[in-house]
């Protein structure tokens, strides 16, 4: 069975949702294919944090300082399964490149994305009614000593020159902003302008029904293929049907170099898999996100719960979730929340679609006209949902996008190892 639609959009994450939210409203009905529902994977579960100041590179984020300590911590914030090293090793390569590069055109590109991101979320979230859903209270970043904090001083200064305000607090700071903390920790950073949502998966769906009402479909199937067709593309579903496409958004989170490729882009996207529990929202009486950055780690409070997590395994699609890794950063939020009951919780595992450099790929595919890419957005997806929605809507429409592309743009990796 063959069917012509005009155009598509692979993946119903909080990415492709918010794609079809912004080309819906500008009358053009896009038709959305995910295997699993909408905002049922990747987008669900995450922190749910709107990190408009998460502008550095993870390259730079004291991540490779961290490196050796965390390896040695075979359930520390990052774990690299053995096996799995020989096949990861052009993307590490890749990233550490990233870490030692030109730094401050990385970090222009992601500020100005954030400002997007930041304008973005707050208008769509006007226009879809879902403004009740944010969380204004900010973030407190924590340390457990002076020599910490120090070394994370020239991060925020990088910042501070973005325009980002933030307040370094000490004990009494600290007690103030979240009371009942661990007495570990002797300084901390408060980050005014961070906001969380509600519940990311409620977001997700709530900005789906506003996508619905402009006139998006959705439609559950596994593509199995998609490739060139003339000027259009032909998309294969696993039942057999084939639908020819006019324009075809990729937006099929860490599977979507797999699409990618046959038009022309050799993506090097790799998955850094993450972890959670969700606990009772009675667990703590938690004010406001906390960030654990040496430990790799959140807590978040939800409508539906605190929900405690993180960590980077650099482990690919297919591998078993260990979620021995859920419940080794649980154990030290109970050592840096003391009185946090940690019964009850649901763990859960997500698939961060990451590029080396740490930013998306947004833009036209190398080797169609009629293909965009929207995907690689690594620990920010759920931020810069609005800011990609706009942008592919933007090139789609043939409108001048609202901020200049060229730094997420498909063929950036092309030729380089
Ligand atoms: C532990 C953790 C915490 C995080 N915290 C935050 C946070 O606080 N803030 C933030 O901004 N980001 C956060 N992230 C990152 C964020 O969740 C991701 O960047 C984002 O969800 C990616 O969205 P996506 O739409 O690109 O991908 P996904 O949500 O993975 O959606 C892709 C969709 O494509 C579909 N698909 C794939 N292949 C096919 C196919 N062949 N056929 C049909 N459908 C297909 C899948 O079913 C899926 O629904 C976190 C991630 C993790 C793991």
């Amino acid at each position: 069975m063959s069917r012509a639609e005009p155009l598509v959009i692979i993946g119903a994450g909080i990415i492709g949702v918010c794609v079809a939210a912004y080309l819906a409203e500008r009358g053009l009905a896009p038709l959305v294919i995910d295997r699993s529902g909408v905002v049922e994977e990747t987008s669900s579960g995450n922190a749910a944090a709107l990190a408009f100041s998460d502008i550095l590179p993870l390259a730079q984020k004291g991540m490779l300082r961290n490196l050796p300590r965390w390896l040695a911590d075979p359930l520390g914030p990052l774990a690299v399964p053995p096996a799995y090293l020989p096949r990861l090793t052009p993307w590490l390569w890749r990233f550490w490149r990233a870490g030692h590069g030109d730094q401050q055109t990385a970090v222009n590109a992601q500020a100005a994305l954030m400002r997007l991101a930041e304008a973005e979320w707050l208008a769509l979230m006007e226009r879809s009614g879902t403004r009740r859903m944010l969380r204004e209270d900010g973030s407190l970043e924590l340390y457990e000593s002076e020599a910490e904090f120090s070394a994370s001083l020239p991060g925020w200064s990088v910042r501070e020159r973005c325009g980002i305000a933030f307040e370094h607090v000490n004990r009494p700071g600290i007690d103030r902003l979240q009371p009942g903390l661990g007495a570990m920790f002797v300084r901390g950073t408060f980050v005014p302008g961070w906001k969380t949502v509600s519940d990311p998966e409620h977001l997700g769906k709530a900005i789906w029904a506003h996508a619905e009402r402009h006139g998006a479909r959705f439609e559950a199937a596994t593509v199995e293929a998609v490739e060139p067709a003339g000027e259009a593309s032909r998309l294969t579903l696993a039942d057999g049907t084939e639908i020819v496409a006019s324009r075809v958004v990729i937006a099929a989170g860490a599977w979507s170099h797999r699409f990618a490729r046959r038009f022309g882009d050799r993506i090097p996207l790799e998955t850094e898999r993450g972890y959670n529990t969700t606990l009772p929202a009675d667990a703590f009486d938690l004010k406001r996100q906390l960030i654990f950055s040496s430990h790799g780690f959140v807590v978040t409070p939800l409508q539906t719960g605190i929900r405690v997590g993180g960590a980077v395994e650099l482990g690919g699609l297919e591998r078993p979730p260990d979620y021995r890794r859920a419940r080794a950063m649980l154990e030290k939020a109970r050592r840096f929340m003391p009185g946090i009951r940690t019964q009850g919780g649901r763990e859960w595992m997500g698939y961060r679609p990451s590029l080396p450099d740490s930013l998306p790929v947004i833009g036209r595919a190398s080797g169609s006209q009629g293909v965009f890419h929207a995907f690689g957005h690594g620990h920010l997806g759920l931020t810069q949902a609005a800011a990609t929605g706009r942008l592919i809507a933007d090139l789609v429409s043939g409108n001048s996008p609202a901020i200049d592309p060229r730094p997420f743009r498909p063929d950036r990796f092309r030729g380089r190892i």
